[in-house]
């Protein structure tokens, strides 16, 4: 194929990739990506918390070069999604319901993107006229996907660690095509237009952004605490999720990129799907497994499967800590709750709440319980409920 019919091919392939869903596709190559060192550097210094397959040696090696994870690889469309719903969904939870990032609320990204990346496949094939050897991903593989995409001309990646475009904003997921089909390059996004503007880092919750090199502290990172972190969640971070359940978009909220040009995406696939964008505590908190799997089948927020979603939804309530309904749910997940993680959140929570109850409820809770993290959790609640009481 000579370069005049490859550059058709490619804008021909970029096209339909806008029929298929997608609001932005370029090409980048499987050389290695600029920012590695950047990325090797925020391992070693254990910003990626626990998340410890991201730091195998294998994993290393393969976001290290593309080539090493697909041999065959001549070319990679980047391709990124609006899921910008707008307000359709309110983002502001009630004191009795917690907030969901907006990426969450409708069909699972992975499930969709993947889906579209092979629609888009199958018109790479017939358009080539040969069967293209391909690995597809979205979030999926060990894929520096932010660089990738600003190499392919997408945009810059902003302090808040997000892939910025200067027209859509960062409202977007990104997916990848990686291709045994020579394409031409997109020009590398080259300015960063964040300029002096630090809006992200000041209205972070945890202080999670840091500057020079930027990058995202995951273990303070309220999205990464709701989703990806196991077990027990740091005490002195428990404070700072307020009412968010599941991720966080605070950084993004605040950006002037998507205040001035986020628009809202007629996508079904993206729309709230219910009880989402806000479910309520104490629905939640009534889920058994078996529930949780039906409600949540098909969404992102199986991720953070049952035991994670409640522990959130008992520390965002612990954090309302206004209703009689909500002292009456923790003290019944606190002594009935199968999960030890849930009811060792439901002991902070219920200490962090209003009510003359409370004490007796934490003492009675430490008659009945076994688990000895969770007795240390009952424990410590009702010393701090009795200073508190004792500073009135
Ligand atoms: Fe901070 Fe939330 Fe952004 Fe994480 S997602 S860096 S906690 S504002
Ligand atoms: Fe950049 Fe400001 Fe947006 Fe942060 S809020 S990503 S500094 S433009």
């Amino acid at each position: 194929m000579n370069a005049s019919d490859s550059r058709c091919l490619a804008d021909r392939i970029k096209s339909h990739a806008l029929t298929l869903g997608f609001q932005l596709c370029g090409v980048t190559t499987p050389d290695s990506p600029g920012h590695l060192l950047e990325y090797q550097t925020w391992l070693d210094d254990g910003l990626h918390a626990d998340m410890s397959y991201m730091a195998s040696p294998r994993a290393r090696e393969m976001r290290a070069d593309p080539r090493a994870l697909f041999p065959a690889c001549k070319s990679i469309l980047v391709l990124a999604a609006n899921y910008f719903q707008g307000d359709s969904g309110s983002s502001e939870a009630s004191a009795q319901a917690g907030r969901v990032a907006r990426y969450a609320w409708g069909r699972d990204y992975h499930e969709v993107l993947i889906s579209r990346l092979k629609d888009l496949i199958a018109f790479v094939e017939v358009a080539a006229g040969r069967p293209v050897q391909h690995r597809l991903y979205t979030d999926t593989g060990p894929v520096l996907e932010r660089e990738m995409a600003q190499r392919a001309g997408l945009g810059w990646i902003g302090k808040n660690t997000m892939l910025i475009n200067p027209d859509i904003g960062s409202w977007t997921l990104l997916a990848e095509a990686m291709l045994d089909l020579e394409l031409p390059s997109d020009e590398p996004f080259v300015p960063d237009l964040c300029g002096s503007c630090t809006r992200c880092i000041d209205a972070c919750p945890t202080d999670a952004i840091l500057l020079e090199p930027r990058r995202v502290d995951s273990g303070s990172c309220i999205s990464y605490l709701t989703i990806e972190h196991r077990g027990t969640l740091p005490v002195e971070r428990r404070a700072d999720l307020k009412d968010w359940i599941f991720g966080c978009d605070v950084c993004q909220e605040v950006c002037p990129w998507n205040q001035r040009f986020a628009h809202s995406q007629e996508d079904s696939d993206f729309a709230p799907r219910s009880p989402l964008p806000n479910p309520k505590y104490l629905e939640l908190l009534d889920l058994s497994q078996a529930e949780f799997s039906t409600v949540f089948r098909g969404t992102a927020l199986k991720r953070a499967k049952r035991v994670g979603l409640l522990r959130n939804a008992a520390v965002a309530l612990g954090n309302a800590s206004e209703s009689a309904d909500a002292v009456s749910a923790l003290e019944r997940i606190l002594r009935s709750d199968p999960d030890a993680v849930v009811r060792a959140h439901a002991a902070w929570a219920l200490a962090q709440c209003d009510g003359d109850t409370v004490q007796s409820m934490l003492r009675a809770a430490l008659e009945i319980e076994v688990d000895q993290a969770v007795l240390a959790e009952i424990e410590t609640a009702l010393e701090a409920r009795t200073s508190f009481m004792g500073s009135e």
